[in-house]
């Protein structure tokens, strides 16, 4: 290759310049070559299939693409972003730049993977030097596989596997800085942050910048405030919705902030790892690649249920009741805080994830499809593996997932993990008032007790939308059809 070439690193779901393979990996070209770098982002969301970025994740998107620019400023490299067709903008910016390789990192999301291998091929078939890298999972789902070959379907020997196997410390940027960009680069115009209109039109996210610092510099403040501090008693206050128990990481993770061998080394070095806090979260770290791991091989389950079972559940969709827990307003206390800290925080604690989506698909009997949409366009985390995994888990039909039996009773879930009611309280300002004995029950409060703390039930929070006892009953009936699915498809021998 000629003195002064350019070498593209794409960048996608990995907006940081530490810990970035494909980063490293095109500086180091360039430095043996004597050429430069140039970094390039292009916002194609017609691309991700059903899941083009939510509102919340596309807010992140842009402070995390603002501050990757600084980064990258930093390192005398200048971002050119561009929106439209991947694969047409990447030949238009090769050719333009006359580069002759490009880096990226890869993803897994089975639309991505299907593009990605078409934009490769394209792109070799132009005689460009293609690579891809690995930022974002410690163990790639392909080398992850069962004694019998198989993906793993259940997490705990999963994670027992993988803790067998060698995982990579993160990569440090190479010394020394490129050359110049060329008159070439120069030369290609792009479009400003602004333009690429991320940010939500209404005002609903502008109250997350008082709850995140989503930069890279936050990125790794939270990373140091939990490997120096939160992670002593993670084990148990991790379950606590009221404290901050648990490391707020997830946004990072999701944009590519931060990458899992970062965070994997951090806990690591800080010597946490050896204690039975540091272990748990580390299995935490793992029941994210673990959801990457099916989401990989089972790359229907964003709408299908794992357990075919399931497949035809017979949900009942009802719009008003949707509404009513979108907007906390079931009347159950705990579930109600959990979608308004969504709502004004694009983040909900993942003990309250578990308690308002049980009460979606169990009590209200909605699909657990339907749930995941609203998480995906509402939190800054949202991310396919995770949310797929997780609402699975909820509705009982995913891998290890919960039996569908199991039915979080949304007061003693209150009761027990926000026993003091400041959750709640935070939360549901209209009910701070009432004492903790009803906090999680308003319904149970006595007359005397609910005008002291200035509440008219169904006028100032509402009576609870459905009854527990009802719904309850209502969610193991439908069990019990969901049984005669099951043995019916067992019957035809599928
Ligand atoms: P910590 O407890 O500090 O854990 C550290 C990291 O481990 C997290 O940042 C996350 O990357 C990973 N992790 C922890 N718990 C889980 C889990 N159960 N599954 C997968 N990874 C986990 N997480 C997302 O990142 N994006 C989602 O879209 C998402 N949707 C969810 C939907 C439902 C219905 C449920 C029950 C869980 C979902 N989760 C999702 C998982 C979990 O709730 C969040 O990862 C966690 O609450 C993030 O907070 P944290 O960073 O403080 O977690």
């Amino acid at each position: 290759m000629a003195a002064n070439t350019t070498t593209i690193v794409w960048f996608r779901r990995d907006l940081r310049v530490q810990d970035n393979p494909a980063l490293n990996a095109a500086l180091e070209q360039a430095r043996e070559l004597g050429g430069t770098v140039l970094p390039v982002y292009i916002h194609a969301p017609q691309e991700e299939g059903d899941w083009s970025p939510g509102g919340a994740a596309r807010w992140w998107q842009h402070q995390a693409l603002a501050s990757l620019q600084e980064a990258l400023e930093k390192l005398g490299l200048s971002l050119l972003i561009r929106r439209g067709d991947s694969q047409q903008e990447l030949l238009s910016i090769t050719t333009g730049a006359g580069a002759v390789s490009v880096h990226w990192n890869r993803r897994y999301e089975p639309a991505i993977i299907k593009r990605d291998s078409g934009i490769k091929k394209t792109l070799q078939e132009a005689g460009l030097e293609v690579k891809s890298h690995n930022a974002a999972l410690l163990w790639e789902p392909p080398s992850i596989k069962n004694g019998s070959g198989l993906p793993y379907r259940v997490f705990t020997p999963f994670w027992k596997y993988c803790l067998t196997q060698p995982t990579t410390a993160p990569y440090q940027l190479p010394q020394g800085r490129p050359i110049c960009e060329t008159e070439r680069q120069q030369r290609l115009s792009g479009l400003s942050l602004s333009e690429l209109e991320l940010t939500p039109k209404l005002n609903w996210a502008d109250e997350f910048k008082n709850h995140w610092d989503p930069t890279l510099a936050g990125a790794h403040e939270a990373l140091a405030l939990f490997t120096e501090d939160t992670v002593r008693g993670y084990g148990e206050r991790r379950d606590i919705p009221g404290v901050q128990g648990t490391s707020r990481l997830s946004p990072y993770l999701q944009s590519g902030q931060l990458g899992p061998r970062q965070i994997w080394a951090s806990v690591h070095q800080s010597g946490a790892a050896n204690s039975n806090d540091g272990h748990k979260f580390l299995s935490e770290i793992a029941w994210r690649e673990f959801a990457y791991h099916l989401l990989y091989h089972f790359p229907e389950t964003p709408h299908k249920a794992l357990n075919r079972a399931y497949q035809n559940f017979p949900w009942e969709p009802q719009t008003e009741h949707m509404k009513a827990w979108q907007q906390g307003l079931t009347g159950y206390p705990i579930v109600d805080a959990g979608m308004r800290e969504l709502w004004h925080t694009g983040w909900m604690h993942n003990r309250v994830r578990m308690i308002v989506g049980s009460f979606l698909v169990k009590h209200l009997l909605q699909p657990w499809q339907s749930g995941a949409r609203w998480f995906w366009d509402t939190l800054v985390d949202a991310d396919l593996a995770s949310n797929t995994m997780g609402w699975q888990w909820i509705a009982g039909c995913g891998a290890d997932a919960a039996p569908y039996f199991r039915i979080f009773n949304p007061m003693l879930q209150g009761a027990k993990f926000d026993a003091d009611g400041s959750y709640v309280r935070t939360w549901i300002p209209e009910i701070a008032k009432l004492p903790d004995s009803v906090i999680h029950t308003p319904w149970e409060a006595s007359a005397a007790q609910l005008a002291a703390a200035g509440i008219t039930l169904g006028k100032t929070y509402p009576r609870p939308v459905v009854d527990h006892k009802f719904g309850r009953e209502r969610a193991l009936g439908a069990l019990k059809n969901n049984k005669e699915i099951a043995a019916a498809i067992a019957a035809a021998g599928d």
